[in-house]
Parts: structure tokens; C-alpha cells; sequence
């Protein structure tokens, strides 16, 4: 059984952040798909519902050429997979809202709810990675933008303060051969975490990206490797080098998933299947 708490649905930002300001045990709903389970147990003590799904500011999704993509907070991941810019320009991105659980799910989970809930195996935290979105943010003292790489602090953990809000999330344009992938090893599709996922792009001039959810305390990106793995330049002997070596730069836990030593593996194995397929690829 859920636990008693009061519902609101603020019209505008300033009412919703108004009602985080002042109602003690406040907590944003958008899709709903994680809160709801919390609610169960409710060991967060949570008393108030923010539904910001009628904010205005939170309903947009737009792609402005030469700027990039918006993707605001109330927008469902079927949206996002369906978006002709996603699937046109950030295939991985794409890739990736279609790899979370079902069909039905993804009509309520929103892409901001993924990343604000901070689990570690967030699916659509690695493509954000790899495309360098930024996630913008309402509080009490206006507006801020910060790097998708900043703002996971840890297990279920983000540098959104309480009385804050993330308006939505900005990924900046990408050039003309700019390809990516995602790849994800789970046990039930459709029902399931990632075990490991990846997120690979390489970009209009050759520069490779990669970021794993599933792996660490947080979705992580892997720069250390990039950069090596762009020095040695990127071929079917470089990518045999990345599939082992991946496994000094990340930290996977044993859980009820997986082990660790699997986790390790996998990643290898998806990273080099990834960065091959992309090899292969036209562009985009
Ligand atoms: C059966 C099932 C299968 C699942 N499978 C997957 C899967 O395969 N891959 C995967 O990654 N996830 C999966 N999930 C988890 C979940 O569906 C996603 O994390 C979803 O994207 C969360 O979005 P939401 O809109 O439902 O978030 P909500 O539940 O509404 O919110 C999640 C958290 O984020 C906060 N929040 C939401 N929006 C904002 C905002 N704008 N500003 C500040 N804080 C905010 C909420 O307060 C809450 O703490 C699954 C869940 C279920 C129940």
C-alpha cells in the first residue's frame, strides 16, 4: 500500500518553486516509475507530491540547427526515442530510451526523472555523457546549467539541491559523420536494469567518447581511455587493446544482476562491439 501524502500540480516554475520552498518533505514527480515504488516504503518520509508536468517550461522538445536539442523535463522517453532529431543525430541516444524497459514504461519515465533518480545504471545517463549534455536547472536564485559529468555525485545522488528543479536537459549540436551507439547487456529485456551499458560516439573528426552506466558508483565516461585510445588511432588493433584495458578504468560492484567479474567482461566485450560497428558506419 502507498503511504498518505498530498498531491499538487503547480501551473507554473515560480508556484513549484515556491511549494519546494515552503512544504517540508516535498518531492518532484514527473513519470512517476521510481517515485512510485518509494512510496511504498517511503523511508524518505516524503509528505508532498510536486507534479510539474503542466509547467510550461518543462513540456518542450526542440532541435534548433546549429544550436542543438532541448529535451524538457516532463517529456517521456518514447518521445525522446521517436524524436526525428534523436533518432537522426543522437542515435544512441535513441538507442538507449528504446533499450528502457517496456513500451508502457517509457510512456510515463521521463529522461530527467532517469537522471535525477542517479542510479547507476541509468540508460540514458551514458548517451548524455557522450554527447556532453547539459542539464539545466530552476532554484531560488534563478536558472544554472551544468555539465551532465557533474552532476552525478554519487549512488542515487545528484547536486540538485531540495528546492531545486531540473528544467531539462541540452545536448549541443552534433557536425555531418558524427556516429554513436548504444549497447546494453541485461537479463529481461524490458523488465530490467542495464548489467552494463555503453555508450560509444565517435565524432566528426575522429574523436571517440565513451561512457558506461552499471560500472561505478555513478554513469561514468571514461576519458583517460578516450584520449589514449584516440593517440593510438582507432582500428581493429586499438579496439582489442580498449576491451581489455577498459577493465582498469572502472569499478562494477557484485549484485543481484551480476558479478563483478562479469560486469568487467562485458563491458569489454560491448565497448569493442560498439566502437567496431561504428568503424563500419557511414555517419549519424
Ligand atoms: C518495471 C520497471 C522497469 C524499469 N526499467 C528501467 C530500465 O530498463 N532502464 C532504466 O534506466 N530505468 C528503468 N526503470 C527506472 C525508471 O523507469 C526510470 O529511471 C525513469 O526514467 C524515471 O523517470 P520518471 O519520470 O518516472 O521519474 P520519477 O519517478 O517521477 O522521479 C524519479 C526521481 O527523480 C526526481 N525528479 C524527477 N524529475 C525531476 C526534475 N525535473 N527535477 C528534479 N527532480 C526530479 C523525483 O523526485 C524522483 O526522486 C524501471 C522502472 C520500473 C518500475
Amino acid at each position: 500500500m502507498l503511504s498518505k501524502f498530498d498531491y499538487l500540480r503547480p501551473k507554473t516554475l515560480e508556484e513549484a518553486l515556491n511549494y519546494l520552498r515552503e512544504k517540508d518533505g516535498a518531492k518532484i514527480l514527473a513519470g512517476g516509475t521510481d517515485i512510485m515504488v518509494l512510496l511504498r516504503r517511503n523511508s524518505e518520509g516524503i509528505k508532498h507530491i510536486i507534479d510539474i508536468k503542466d509547467i510550461q517550461e518543462t513540456k518542450k522538445l526542440e532541435y534548433v540547427a546549429g544550436e542543438g536539442l532541448f529535451i524538457g523535463a516532463s517529456i517521456n522517453v518514447n518521445q525522446v526515442a521517436e524524436a526525428e532529431a534523436v533518432k537522426n543525430k543522437y542515435k544512441a541516444l535513441s538507442e538507449a530510451a528504446n533499450a528502457l524497459a517496456s513500451y508502457q514504461l517509457r510512456n510515463r519515465a521521463t529522461l530527467v526523472g532517469n537522471i535525477c533518480n542517479a542510479s547507476p545504471g541509468a540508460d540514458l545517463a551514458a548517451p548524455l555523457l557522450v554527447f556532453e549534455a547539459l542539464v539545466e536547472i530552476a532554484g531560488p536564485n534563478g536558472r544554472r546549467k551544468v555539465k551532465i559529468n557533474e552532476f552525478f555525485t554519487g549512488v542515487k545522488k545528484t547536486l540538485l539541491q531540495r528546492d531545486e528543479i531540473a528544467l531539462g536537459v541540452w545536448l549541443p549540436e552534433v557536425q555531418t559523420g558524427d556516429k554513436s551507439k548504444y549497447l546494453k547487456q541485461a537479463r529481461l529485456k524490458g523488465h530490467d536494469l542495464a548489467t552494463v551499458g555503453v555508450a560509444v560516439r565517435i565524432d566528426a573528426a575522429n574523436k571517440p567518447y565513451i561512457a558506461m552506466a552499471a560500472v561505478a558508483p555513478t554513469p561514468i565516461r571514461l576519458s583517460r581511455l578516450e584520449e589514449t585510445l584516440a593517440d593510438k588511432g582507432l582500428n581493429a588493433e586499438s579496439v582489442l587493446w580498449a576491451e581489455k584495458e577498459v577493465r582498469s578504468h572502472i569499478k562494477p560492484i557484485s549484485d543481484v544482476r551480476s558479478s563483478a567479474e562479469y560486469r568487467l567482461h562485458a563491458a569489454g566485450v560491448l565497448l569493442k562491439q560498439g566502437i567496431l560497428a561504428l568503424l563500419k558506419k557511414e555517419g549519424n
